[in-house]
């Protein structure tokens, strides 16, 4: 086996360099660990070293963590074990620390979870300014804590209310924001690398100070209990309740990170041994584990069960540069695809054009548009004056208004000025594409592309495929979202595409509960404890009553059996109660920093509708809101719409803010047991139609078979 580190000694400093065989970037798997342990125990036995670098020959990858497949195989191993597996990788780590000359960590690329801890072992860490140099602790994310020191050594480094915020928030630093807070000592452009570190070995040697070093890096946090409190209150008041589903590790490692600080470096790094073995394996954990892995398949998925042709993508173009429109021409931009843009307001092209280059040259360093890249950008984005201008592109989004007969008249005049191969898409979120298709000469090269508001910030792109859409069509259309930083599911054509059908029951539901004598905030806070992000009447007031009305309405009209057409909406459209926008819908806004409150106004029109007997048995809230979704998943799955039980999750995460630590729908479905879910159905039965259990899902309770069995694609490649 071709091995993973390679040890050279020059002039008497050894050098360690990380290049994994085969894989993009370096990970430290049980074998990875191995060579390690080996190589530090021949450095140690050697007398004339006089420094170790450690570095990575795979540029853009120092080292990103632990091996996360290998270890879900370990997940159902004894507190114990676990205990022994952190014991014995931790051990490797800290004989760095007592090798007897000076160590360093010379840093280019992702420096993650273990691979941070193995350099927070090291004496010195010295990094390279390049974008792709990011060092973070994100295991808090996965339901787990740094388990290879992290916790303990962290806080004695930068302090305590750095590395609470670190560890809890599971955020990366930038190279210059490590060198910030001093989580690196110096920060080098990436060619001075190699001898900067050498340079700072020298200088230690010269000093003769390392004991004297290493006994500062270790000892106890002196904190005053106050400070203490306050770190802890101020975390736990804030990152963490923007995230409140990651409450059980990040909280224990909030917890653990501030207790022990201040005692001795061994005790914290036993109760971190401790609290890792609790949290592996627990629900959350492994509900985590599985958004990682289906965001990791995602990176790798190309949409299509067979392989298809790519069209090559050189230039992209826009169509109207509302919200929609500016948000996708500049994450292209941002990703420095050429990119022209076209409005029928003329005058909206020139106003928008600016935002769109800031937005794409937006540094997160500077939170502010980097200037230099501004400029870079501003050459590649391009005004067209005419729809025949958009003839140089080979991949053209439609984002303008939601109108059908806007949208069939524009995409033919524009599809007739692109050339065979160009691909058209639209970015509608009501029409269904198969009909936006009817007018086109070559709808096989038509499809949806369906971003999320705002764009900037939501990954998930729905690629729809119509009727006529062809493999190509749709792998370039995945390959391109990719390209421009997302993340695309492939859905088949049909009414709410996969997301927004998911979500109609939710919406829907609520009103059913409120007519049912269910209380508008006790269903918010229902689904809130459950783990969403928004309560359901919040959620209508955050997109706006009109525009709910507006999508609903389609819902309505596809699946009438099931979508009750609740006559609140439109009762309180007509009253103007539109929500957030107008300062009110079901509950009022009184403005920043006030508290909102259900609105008594709204609640005496929604009261009118009102059943007389209530038909709400006790504690079926959160089941009455999420089983018709899961019903509705079941649906996609059962018409083929969705690909894979993983698109469904990818989808109710990415585009709905379903709770990871859920592990998404169809997952937190499978972890309770189809005929539990049958069980739990039974009382509502009489409800109508919505909660009538399909299909799929009596087989999986026949079958006692899971969601995730319905993944049929091969183990894929490393
Ligand atoms: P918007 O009203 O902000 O912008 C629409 C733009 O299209 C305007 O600049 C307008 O001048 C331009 N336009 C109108 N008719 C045109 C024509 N014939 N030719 C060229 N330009 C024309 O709208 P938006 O919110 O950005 O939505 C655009 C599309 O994206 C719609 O199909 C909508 O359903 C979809 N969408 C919207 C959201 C959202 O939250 N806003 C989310 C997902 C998808």
């Amino acid at each position: 086996m071709s091995s993973a580190i390679r040890l050279t000694i020059e002039d008497h400093v050894a050098i360690l360099s990380l290049d994994v065989p085969g894989k993009r970037v370096n990970l430290l798997s049980a074998s990875v660990r191995q060579e390690l342990s080996e190589h530090l125990e021949t450095l140690a036995a050697q007398s004339d070293i006089r420094g170790l670098v450690i570095r990575s020959a795979k540029l853009g990858s120092f080292l990103a963590g632990a091996d996360l497949k290998e270890l879900a195989a370990r997940l159902a191993d004894p507190a114990e074990l676990t205990a022994q597996l952190i014991e014995t990788g931790r051990a490797i780590y800290a004989r760095l620390a007592s090798l007897p000359f000076p160590t360093v960590a010379a840093i280019e690329g992702g420096c993650l979870g273990g691979g941070l801890e193995l350099a927070l072992w090291c004496d010195a860490r010295i990094v390279a300014d390049t974008p792709a140099t990011q060092l973070g602790l994100p295991e808090t994310k996965l339901g787990l804590i740094p388990g290879w020191g992290g916790t303990a050594l962290l806080p004695r480094l930068v302090g305590l209310p750095q590395a609470a915020s670190l560890i809890t928030s599971g955020q990366t630093l930038s190279a210059a924001q490590s060198a910030g807070i001093r989580l690196a000592d110096q920060l080098v452009p990436s060619d001075a690398l190699l001898n900067a570190a050498r340079a700072w070995i020298a200088e230690v040697q010269a000093a003769g100070d390392l004991a004297a070093r290493r006994q500062q890096r270790v000892a106890d946090v002196v904190l005053p209990q106050a400070e203490c409190d306050f770190v802890r209150f101020s975390i736990a008041a804030e990152p963490l309740s923007s995230e409140p589903h990651l409450t059980r590790a990040a909280h224990a490692a909030l917890d653990l990170v501030v207790r022990y600080a201040h005692q001795p470096l061994a005790r914290a790094l036993a109760a971190e041994t401790k609290l890792f073995a609790e949290l592996w394996g627990s629900d959350e954990n492994r509900a985590l584990l599985n958004v990682f892995f289906l965001t990791d398949h995602n990176k790798r998925d190309a949409g299509l069960d067979a392989p298809a042709a790519l069209r090559d993508v050189r230039e992209a173009g826009v169509i109207g540069v509302g919200i929609m429109g500016a948000g996708i021409a500049a994450a292209a931009l941002k990703r420095n695809v050429p990119t022209t843009i076209y409005d029928a307001d003329l005058t909206a092209v020139e106003r928008v054009a600016p935002t769109i280059v800031s937005e794409a040259a937006y540094s997160k360093t500077l939170r502010a548009a980097d200037p230099a890249q501004a400029i870079k950008l501003a050459t590649i984005l391009r005004s067209a004056h005419s729809d025949s201008d958009l003839a140089r592109c080979d991949f053209v989004i439609e984002a303008v208004v939601e109108n059908l007969d806007v949208k069939k008249s524009l995409l033919p005049r524009v599809e007739a000025h692109l050339t065979p191969g160009a691909i058209l898409a639209s970015n509608t979120s009501t029409l269904q594409i198969s009909k936006l298709a009817e007018g086109l000469a070559r709808p096989a090269d038509f499809c949806g592309l369906h971003f999320f508001n705002p764009v900037r910030r939501m990954q998930l792109v729905e690629v729809i495929r119509g009727d006529k859409t062809s493999d190509q069509t749709v792998a370039t259309a995945v390959a391109f979202a990719k390209q421009i930083g997302k993340m695309p599911i492939v859905v088949k054509d049909g009414p709410g595409f996969l997301v927004n059908r998911v979500l109609s029951p939710y919406l829907n539901e609520a009103l059913q509960l409120f007519a049912d004598g269910a209380e508008i905030d006790a269903i918010d806070a229902a689904a809130i404890r459950f783990g969403m992000p928004l309560g359901p009447f919040q959620l209508y007031d955050m997109v706006g009553l009109d525009t709910a009305l507006y999508a609903g309405r389609t819902m309505w009209e596809a699946f009438p059996e099931r979508v009750l057409a609740s006559p609140v909406i439109p009762a309180l459209v007509k009253a103007g109660r539109l929500g957030q926008k107008k300062g009110v819908g079901f509950y009022t806004y009184p403005g920043k920093g006030k508290m909102s409150r259900v609105d008594a106004k709204s609640r005496e029109i929604a009261l009118q509708y009102r059943r007389k007997e209530s038909r709400l048995a006790p504690d079926s809230l959160a089941d009455r809101l999420l089983f018709p979704m899961l019903l509705e998943a079941t649906r996609l799955l059962e018409e083929g719409r969705a690909r894979d039980p993983r698109d469904v999750d990818l989808g109710v995460i990415f585009g709905l803010g379903f709770p990871s630590s859920r592990g998404g729908l169809l997952y937190w479905a499978d972890t309770i047991g189809a005929s539990e879910i049958l069980r739990r159905l039974e009382p509502l039965a009489d409800i109508g139609p919505r909660m009538q259990p399909t299909e799929l899902l009596r087989e999986m309770s026949r079958t006692g078979k899971k969601f995730y069995d319905l993944v049929t694609t091969p183990p894929l490649p490393s």
